[in-house]
């Protein structure tokens, strides 16, 4: 089939033609923010209150970048003759954000909601080590968790 010379060249020049009056699917960051979806997935937050060290988390995640240490303390009864109980003391708790492919296994399977995501992205660095995040800087990030959805009436 005969092609008409040049036809190649109009169709290009007509999609150029065509994103220049279109409103751009990106933004001019850092002046401009981003509309992000209330629950998206930027960063986890960790409620160290919460977490029970179970390591569950730990062992679901597929790309083994958290991780967690522990030790146990003992708890005396509160009566004579009861039984010492243990309890897990969070040592370490780690997210490595250079490995993290978010996608969202530890938040759901942590069973004490000691995970929640948050929308903040701004965490970029220049030095990959920086990307890990520690017991602390994950729960600065709390601040930023979104709250729930309002309940159905
Ligand atoms: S979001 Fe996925 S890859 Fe990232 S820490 Fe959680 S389980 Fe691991
Ligand atoms: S699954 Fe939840 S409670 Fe268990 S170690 Fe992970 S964050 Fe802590």
């Amino acid at each position: 089939m005969a092609t008409i010379p040049g036809i190649g060249l109009v169709k290009g020049l007509w999609v150029t033609l065509k994103a220049l009056f279109t409103k751009p699917v990106t933004v001019m960051w850092p002046d401009e923010k981003e509309q992000l979806a209330p629950r998206a997935r930027g960063v986890i937050a960790l409620d160290v209150d919460n977490c029970t060290s179970c390591m569950l988390c730990g062992r679901e995640c597929p790309d083994w970048c958290i991780y967690i240490e522990a030790h146990k303390v003992e708890i005396q009864p509160d009566k004579p003759g009861g039984r010492v109980r243990t309890r897990n003391e969070l040592d370490r708790f780690d997210i490595d954000y250079a490995l993290c492919m978010y996608c969202g296994i530890c938040v759901e399977v942590c069973p004490f909601d000691a995970l929640y995501w948050s929308p903040d992205y701004e965490y970029s660095e220049f030095k990959i080590s920086n990307m890990l995040h520690d017991k602390e800087r994950l729960t600065e990030w709390l601040a930023t968790v979104p709250d729930p959805p309002a309940l159905e009436k």
